[in-house]
């Protein structure tokens, strides 16, 4: 298909994982559902029921063919899913209800089915059992196949019908979408909406795929088969671009491959400043297969596993078994480095459909990470057994998310003392002197900072949410992007109070959030006294490059003048002097 677009054009967005690709655009579109209920006449009702067995019959054919088209890669349970969708196509009741509503109201078919299914979800959400509420989901994503047929909206786009190498451009794509993507045919991906410590841009960067998001429309103005340069460094798509453009990128191209040899020499020295300040400097995993990741940038080990992710693109969350196994298989990898679990922080923007997360209006301030483990104490023990069974076999710490005081702390702490007294009654080995440690994420827990630290091993500061929660910044919201500020003298005074408490008590403090691993404010946080940073481990090189080009005295004339200013944009500009002056290199591929 050729493109609309005529000549090079130039979009901007926000640039979240590095790197340049270039290659034909598959836009995934969004399928907009707009239900209004309008009147029909009398002799419209007969072809009205007509138009809803027609959408029916057009469903079970696209459940049929999806089905058949996946029965070898599907694992039994995924194919459960598509039989009972089958089932419920067929559910006389249901259909009846519909049929009477366009009978009866005189009313278009997709109004009807809207409201009777509708009906029927929140019916089946509303009861004790279980199964019958992991239906409601089912339905609802049976409804909306339905609807589209209805209203003629194409099909959700399914990342399996990409079979060559493409950038897929999207008006959004969900951490657990983009956790799905294939690095051999996703080159690079572009979205419209979407900021630099969304999950997604997080994943992006972990899974090395160039990405640039915050682009406003770019879903709107490009189509499948447009060709395009990504730039990941630069926050750049370019469409058409010329041979002015292909040969400059080409030259950055050349600088950037002199700069991953000089990235590489740094690959097993030591994080260590020019005056001999050691940074434990560790990786941020998401999945299992990171860990050639972590071990090829020679990590420290993790400073942050995100456990959620095992959660996501499943039918049935993981048994105490499936998490043991993969928790163990990570520690013994990177023994003798510590591997820093961090306990399950769905919600916000990071959805199970096989859990009971609901919607909610501000799901960043609800229903997410410890609050919701608390509540779902099952699911938690059997996540904290699993971390102490693997703490037996490596060198495992655990780390609780989003702790606000200390009643999360002091219930989670009683669970895993349970937990342990079971292991010990099953004579089950666990490492009795497993280290536990918060993240600092809320105000609230900087404040009460010496209380926590007087009971936890260890502090890792989360600073995409402790950001996120002093400025009132959406953290995946490109339209307050340029409020969240990470020099903000709000957040590193957060920052400074929660290592003084820490060191006040002699425990360590970390971060763990997307400013450990972005070279030009390392040197400010390593002048605050943060000892352990954790980054993506595609961006541990030039932030120990960094490190390795230093001086604590600098880092903390740096921190010095950064407390002491009242401005973020000079503080920001001021790390960005430092930064491209001590490390001139890392900057040649980025624009001024
Ligand atoms: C953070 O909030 O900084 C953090 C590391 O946790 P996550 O990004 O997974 O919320
Ligand atoms: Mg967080």
């Amino acid at each position: 298909m050729s493109g609309q677009l005529k000549g090079e054009k130039v979009f901007r967005g926000i640039a979240v994982s590095d790197g340049v690709c270039r290659g034909k655009v598959v836009v995934m579109h969004r399928s907009r559902r707009v239900i209004t209920k309008r009147h029909l006449a009398d002799d419209s009702v007969v072809p009205e029921t007509k138009r809803f067995e027609h959408a029916l019959v057009r469903t079970r054919q696209q459940i049929t063919e999806v089905q058949r088209r996946v029965a070898d890669t599907m694992s039994s349970n995924e194919a459960d899913i598509f039989d009972a969708h089958l089932l419920m196509l067929e559910d006389r009741v249901l259909i009846e209800e519909v049929i009477k509503i366009i009978r009866e109201q005189k009313t278009n078919a997709d109004y009807a089915f809207h409201t009777a299914a509708d009906r029927y979800i929140a019916v089946l959400e509303a009861v004790e059992d279980e199964y019958l509420r992991e239906r409601a989901a089912d339905l609802r994503d049976l409804t909306g196949r339905v609807l589209d047929n209805l209203l003629e909206v194409k099909d959700q786009f399914d990342l399996r019908h990409l079979t060559e190498p493409c950038i897929l451009v999207a008006h959004d794509l969900s951490p657990s979408m983009t956790a799905q993507l294939d690095k051999k045919l996703v080159l690079g991906f572009a979205t419209d909406i979407g900021s630099k410590t969304s999950h997604t841009a997080i994943l992006a960067q972990s899974l090395d795929i160039p990405a640039v998001v915050g682009t406003k429309n770019i879903s709107e103005e490009l189509e499948t088969g447009d060709y395009v340069l990504l730039d990941g460094y630069n926050g750049t798509v370019i469409v058409n671009p010329t041979d002015q453009t292909m040969f400059e990128y080409g030259q950055l191209a050349k600088i950037k491959a002199s700069l991953d040899e000089k990235l590489r020499e740094v690959q097993h020295q030591p994080a260590v400043t020019l005056d001999g300040k050691i940074v434990h400097l560790s990786a941020n995993i998401e999945e299992q297969g990171d860990v050639e990741a972590v071990l090829a940038h020679g990590a420290e080990g993790v400073g942050l596993f995100r456990t959620e992710y095992l959660f996501l693109n499943r039918e049935q969350p993981p048994t105490e078994e499936d998490q043991f196994q993969v928790y163990r298989a990570v520690a013994t990898a990177l023994q003798p480095h510590s591997v820093i679990i961090r306990t399950l922080d769905l919600g916000g923007d990071k959805f199970a459909s096989n859990l009971d997360l609901a919607q909610e209006m501000n799901p960043f301030l609800g229903w997410r990470a410890i609050r919701f483990c608390l509540a779902q104490p099952e699911l938690f023990r059997a996540q904290l057994r699993a971390i102490l069974r693997a703490s037996a076999g490596g060198n495992v710490k655990m780390m609780y998310p989003m702790i606000s005081g200390l009643d999360e702390l002091n219930q989670a702490n009683t669970l895993v003392e349970q937990c342990k007294a079971e292991l010990r009654a099953e004579k089950i080995p666990f490492a009795e002197n497993l280290e536990v440690g918060a993240m600092i994420e809320i105000p609230s827990a900087v404040l009460i900072a010496d209380a926590l630290a007087a009971r936890v091993k260890f502090f890792s500061i989360g600073s995409n949410d402790l950001i996120q929660y002093t400025l009132a910044i959406d953290r995946g919201n490109e339209r307050v992007t340029h409020l969240y500020q990470p020099t903000h003298p709000a957040v590193l005074r957060l920052i400074k109070m929660t290592v003084d408490a820490a060191h006040a008590k002699g425990i360590w403090a970390g971060v763990c959030g997307q400013i450990a691993g972005d070279p030009v404010l390392a040197p400010l946080l390593i002048g605050l006294g943060v000892d352990e940073l954790s980054c993506a481990p595609g961006v541990i090189d030039e932030v120990k490059y960094m490190i390795r080009r230093l001086k604590l005295a600098e880092a903390k004339a740096l921190a010095e003048f950064a407390l002491g200013c009242e401005s973020p944009t000079e503080i920001a500009a001021r790390c960005m002097e430092f930064a491209r002056q001590t490390a001139p290199s890392l900057f040649e591929n980025k624009a001024a």
